[in-house]
């Protein structure tokens, strides 16, 4: 049977560099995006020019038709998935006082209940066979807390939770679920923070440096390989020293 490996949020960023590090390790790639098209395919071509297959979908993550639609697409098309990567994510920083429901619906929406409803899609198939990995991207946030981001840091703690939860669960199906937590890494979302907080974030870094996407990466390729068997319902964390 083909290995086939979901991630969401594919598009960009971290999901980016996980979903060419899975193509690498022999995966056939779906690439979750919620609105940049242009972006996805050009993922998804970067794959098919490495030799890799790969193919885009777009679904909101924290839609059930849309995650369901995905799930039943990716199921024709390619068979079941064995490796589920939950990276969508998103932030609407501000204080408590001035957040707006909305900001907490969306935050909430994106990091926590997508990946309910995806591993809800995908995890059956991975029953049946026995066989699955799960991967929840999380945060050093939802360890530490962060001030102007209690939607977000709620919505990574609950990731967090949720990954143990599930790892007891499965554990007797033979499917592994892990947390990774980045602490800061350089891509869209972390580029718009001012200079001034940039500076203050790499002065807590005791290596020095913020890290990549390709980093983190390496680290979900590890989690899905063999050597990994025998790790579930762990948080590892990848914070350059951040968090220590
Ligand atoms: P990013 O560059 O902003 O990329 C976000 C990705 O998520 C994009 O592919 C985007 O798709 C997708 N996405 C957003 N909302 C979605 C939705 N509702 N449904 C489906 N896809 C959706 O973010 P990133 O920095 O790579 O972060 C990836 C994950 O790592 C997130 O969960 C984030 O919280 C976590 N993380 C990041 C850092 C960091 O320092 N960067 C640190 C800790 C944790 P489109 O391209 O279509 O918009």
């Amino acid at each position: 049977m083909d290995k086939v490996a979901l991630v969401t949020g594919g598009s960009r960023g971290i999901g980016r560099a996980v979903a060419l590090e899975l193509a690498v390790q022999g995966f056939k790639v779906v690439v979750n995006y919620r609105s940049r098209e242009a972006e996805a395919q050009k993922v998804v071509g970067t794959i098919r020019e490495m030799g890799g297959e790969a193919m885009a979908i777009r679904a909101h993550v924290a839609s059930i038709q849309e995650v369901e639609e995905m799930a039943r697409r990716v199921k024709d098309e390619w068979g079941p998935v064995g490796v589920l990567v939950n990276n969508a994510g998103i932030t609407k920083d501000n204080l408590l006082a001035r957040m707006k429901e909305d900001e907490w619906d969306q935050v909430l929406g994106t990091n926590l209940k997508g990946a309910f409803l995806c591993c809800r899609a995908f995890v059956k198939d991975m029953m049946r066979l026995r066989w699955g990995r799960v991967i929840n991207i999380t945060s050093v946030v939802g360890v530490t807390g962060s001030p102007g981001q209690t939607n977000y840091a709620a919505s990574k703690a609950g990731l967090i939770g949720f990954t143990k939860a599930l790892a007891r669960e499965l554990a007797s199906r033979g499917i592994t679920v892990n947390a990774v937590a980045p602490g800061y890494i350089e891509t869209e979302m972390t580029e718009v923070l001012p200079q001034k907080a940039k500076e203050a974030i790499l002065g807590s870094i005791p290596l020095g440096r913020f890290g990549s996407p390709e980093e983190v990466a390496k680290l979900v390729s590890y989690l899905v390989s063999p050597h990994a068997s025998y790790i579930t319902g762990q948080v590892l964390v990848i914070d350059g020293g951040m968090t220590i």
